[in-house]
């Protein structure tokens, strides 16, 4: 399924250029038009779908395979020294495109990437009210 006002759908049926370096059977990786550091990559779903929640597990395990081919490479191709892995589902969590992807994140040694968190020790009871709540099917 495809969503005619999504961009990367368009990007995806080759209808908005691209820098695309990856293809499989589910997924497509291109590089972000506003990279927060060299090589930052999306990998994306064939399928559109909004989120996290919503997307199939096979398309899902697709998507993170791609996402480990593209960190070896932007490893051993443009010398990164790290590279995080980051999922946004939902506007709080700062999605801004709803069709499903995963950023595939160089890091470079003095990059200006910084936590979005300020690590703290956290309440002991809060964490295990959490974890209450949590755990389980
Ligand atoms: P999100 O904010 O949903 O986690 O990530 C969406 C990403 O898509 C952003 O990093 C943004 O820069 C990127 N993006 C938005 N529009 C385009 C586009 O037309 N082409 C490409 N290559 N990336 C885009
Ligand atoms: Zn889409």
């Amino acid at each position: 399924m495809r969503d005619p006002n999504c961009i990367f759908c368009k990007i995806i049926a080759g209808e908005l250029p691209a820098r695309i370096v990856d293809e499989d059977e589910r997924t497509v990786a291109f590089l972000d038009i506003a990279p927060a550091t060299r090589g930052h990559t999306l990998v994306v779903t064939r399928e559109h779908v909004a989120d996290l929640l919503s997307v199939d597990r096979e398309d899902l395990h697709a998507a993170i395979v791609a996402s480990q081919r593209l960190a070896g490479r932007i490893k051993q191709r443009l010398g990164a020294d790290g590279v995080n892995l980051v999922n946004s589902c939902g506007a709080a969590a700062w999605q801004t495109v709803f069709h499903f992807h995963i950023h595939v994140i160089p890091r470079y040694e003095g990059d200006p990437l910084r936590l979005p968190w300020i690590p703290a020790q956290g309440d002991a009871d809060e964490i295990a009210a959490a974890a209450a709540q949590l755990a389980g099917a």
